[in-house]
Formats: C-alpha cells, sequence, structure tokens
C-alpha cells in the first residue's frame, strides 16, 4: 500500500511541462480550399452583434478565401449584422462510409 501512494505521489509531483501538449500555430489560417479537402464545404458563423448562429455552405466562394475572411461574404439573417466569426463546420464533414447509404 505504501508502494502504491509512493508511485501516486510521484506521479502527481512530477513536474508538468507546459505548453507542450499543444503548441500555439503562428501560421497562416486555414483557407476553403484546404478545408474542402477535409471534407468540409460549410462553416459556422456567429453575428458578433447579436450572437445568431447558423451554419451556411461556402460552394460558390473561391478555394483561397481564408475561412475567417468568409464572414466578409455573409449577412446576418436576424439583425443584418455584418460582422461573422466564421470557422468550419467539422460536424457537418463527410467521411467515408458515413454518408448513410
Ligand atoms: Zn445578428
Amino acid at each position: 500500500m505504501a508502494i502504491l501512494l509512493l508511485v501516486i505521489f510521484a506521479f502527481c509531483a512530477a513536474p508538468r511541462q507546459k505548453g507542450a501538449a499543444m503548441a500555439k500555430y503562428d501560421g497562416p489560417p486555414m483557407n476553403l480550399a484546404n478545408m474542402r479537402a477535409n471534407g468540409v464545404r460549410d462553416v459556422d458563423a456567429e453575428c458578433a452583434s447579436c450572437g445568431h448562429f447558423s451554419t451556411a455552405n461556402v460552394d460558390p466562394l473561391p478555394g483561397d478565401v481564408f475561412v475567417p475572411d468568409v464572414g466578409q461574404h455573409l449577412r446576418c439573417s436576424r439583425c443584418g449584422g455584418k460582422k461573422i466569426r466564421t470557422r468550419p463546420a467539422w460536424h457537418s464533414r463527410s467521411r467515408p462510409g458515413f454518408d448513410g447509404t
């Protein structure tokens, strides 16, 4: 028992490496071509003015548009706001074998 407690204490007392798990990404934001290559064709869009949230298909936009810039092409259907935050709609991703057929 004492050995077990010692092992648990040693594990809990071990110094943790802060930031080792996830390094901050400093590269360019994802563009639509890369998003589509990952099986995602929609973006999640949230209005900065009223908080309205929706998912929008972005097939008509070219692949070189950065995902955060898609909001410049959108307008809030609730309040008409033009400040829209966007991110890939990973939940809409098509995956082989999961298309319901
Ligand atoms: Zn709005």
